[in-house]
């Protein structure tokens, strides 16, 4: 991977060099930092880098910030233009993806949040596929259980909290598996270490409530919005038991990352056929068609940056 030519940090664009953090820093030694992960769009012909749903990532930044009591001195609409001011600089034409990261900056001892200081840094990458996911994909319920909301909340973005999905990930990359399905610590299915999930079952899209320990995700909403606007299908948010998986019709994930990425085994059993189904076909070519600016609707879920 190419190092990135510049980073934002802690107030100013700089050489990507000298964006460095000294080994002392709170969110370094207590994981006390937040941070989101968005896909910039190419369009070669228009030479516009499309970020999408730009303003919801920056929007649930400030939440989980809430959260962590993390001060972030941008507004959603600075942030905004911080991200477009670094594409304009980094010059990048190809896809990208960026990592703005709010976190604890003191250098002190001791994992309290009040009176610690806070700051905040960006990188943009040019980034591909995140899961190979041509034929589907084969998952495994791992045996880490998705921390509740009493542990560390997951509808923050927290950056300890992806030790538990290091860890699930892993161990579903060691047993031979391309991903991790992780259950609420009850048992009831969660989601991905980097995706939420969804269940096709008699023609309903089914997937975990936002109180199951998972993370809010603005794919997951841009699912729900998309299968109930365009194709007219019923959704449903509801408590997921590990079985239902296994009578599924169909299965997929979605993130920022993994776009849609179709599921087709789970614990050794096939998903329906073990094929890739139709109704997550529709779902993802419509998916790609929005984020790409090939559908006429979701303009505004577009912020576009021209790169001369
Ligand atoms: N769950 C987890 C744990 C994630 O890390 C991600 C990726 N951000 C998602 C779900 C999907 O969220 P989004 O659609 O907002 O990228």
């Amino acid at each position: 991977m190419n190092p990135p030519g510049y980073a934002f940090f802690e107030g100013r664009i700089v050489p990507f060099a000298e964006a460095k953090l000294s080994v002392m820093t709170h969110g370094f030694m207590y994981g006390t930092a937040c941070f989101e992960g968005i896909r910039g769009y190419w369009d070669e012909q228009a030479g516009i880098l499309a970020f999408f749903r730009l303003r919801e990532h920056y929007a649930r930044l400030h939440r989980s910030c809430r959260i962590l009591k993390i001060g972030l001195r941008y507004s959603v609409e600075e942030l905004c233009q911080l991200t477009a001011e670094l594409a304009m600089r980094n010059d990048d034409r190809s896809d990208v993806y960026v990592r703005p990261i709010a976190y604890k900056s003191a250098l002190q001892i001791g994992p309290h949040l009040n009176g610690v200081s806070d700051d905040f840094t960006m990188i943009m990458l040019p980034f591909g596929k995140y899961i190979e996911a041509e034929g589907g994909i084969r998952c495994r319920t791992v045996s880490w259980r998705r921390p509740s909301d009493g542990m560390i909340p997951a509808r923050a973005k927290v950056n300890g909290l992806y030790v538990n999905s290091a860890l699930a990930k892993t161990e579903a990359l060691e047993d031979g598996y391309d991903e991790a399905i992780m259950l609420t610590a009850d048992g009831a299915v969660a989601e991905g270490s980097t995706e939420n999930i969804f269940l096709v079952s008699d023609g309903t899209l089914v997937t975990p409530p936002v109180s199951d320990s998972i993370l809010v995700g603005i794919t997951r909403d841009t699912v729900l919005t998309l299968a109930r606007r365009e194709l007219g299908l019923p959704v449903v948010e509801r408590r997921v038991d590990r079985t239902e998986l296994y009578v599924a019709d169909e299965c997929f994930f979605c993130g920022t990352g993994a776009e849609i990425s179709p599921v087709v085994e789970i614990d050794r059993r096939a998903v329906g056929p073990g094929k890739i189904g139709p109704v997550t076909r529709r779902v993802q070519s419509l998916y790609l068609d929005v984020v790409h600016g090939r559908h006429p609707g979701y303009a505004d879920w577009r912020s576009p940056v021209s790169i001369p």
